[in-house]
């Protein structure tokens, strides 16, 4: 890996090798660092927009340690909006703060949705398709109080008393596991 690879480029040795990079049209001038313009590097550099072209006359691919850096700091910096960018929309949304589990009524069968829909009556428009309609349940279901110590009892009574007559007749009655 150190310059001992068969690539005609190393043979010429990496000591007067100049940064491949151009740079605001002009050729950097900088001696080459152990950092190559990888694909990578490239990535970062279309994105970020910065004005550095790979030089086709270099034949090579190495930058200099001031290239090097310019990039790797154009790098991190948009990770970091990224990372910004993901928590604001997070709390715009009202789901920060709280590390409660969400339910995802989508995975839920439509029966099961369209049941949930005639329980609390809730009207929709008509012609939702499965995504809409979980969508427009999940608003409600966040909107339901629940009182922890009813809902574990009536659950625990549930499970014991099989008394789910509705899942059994979906065949879904499971053994306990
Ligand atoms: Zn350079």
């Amino acid at each position: 890996m150190n310059g001992f690879s068969t690539g005609e480029e190393d043979s010429r040795g990496a000591a007067d090798q100049i940064c491949c990079l151009v740079d605001e049209g002009e050729r950097c001038t900088r001696p080459t660092s152990n950092a190559s313009y990888s694909k990578r590097i490239q990535k970062t550099v279309t994105q970020k927009r910065l004005k550095l072209n790979l030089d086709h006359m270099a034949r090579h691919i190495y930058i200099c340690e001031y290239h090097k850096q310019v990039i790797l700091c154009a790098r991190s910096k948009q990770q970091q909006q990224q990372q910004r960018r993901r928590k604001e929309s997070e709390e715009d949304s009202g789901e920060t703060d709280n590390d409660l589990p969400e339910a995802d009524l989508f995975q839920l069968q439509v029966g099961t949705l369209r049941r949930y829909k005639r329980h609390y009556k809730i009207s929709t428009r008509p012609g939702l398709n499965k995504a809409q309609l979980a969508d427009t349940l999940m608003k409600h279901f966040k909107t339901i109080p629940v009182v922890e110590k009813e809902a574990l009892t009536f659950f625990i009574f549930t499970v014991k008393t099989n008394a789910n007559k509705l899942d059994q007749k979906n065949g879904l009655t499971s053994e306990p596991t």
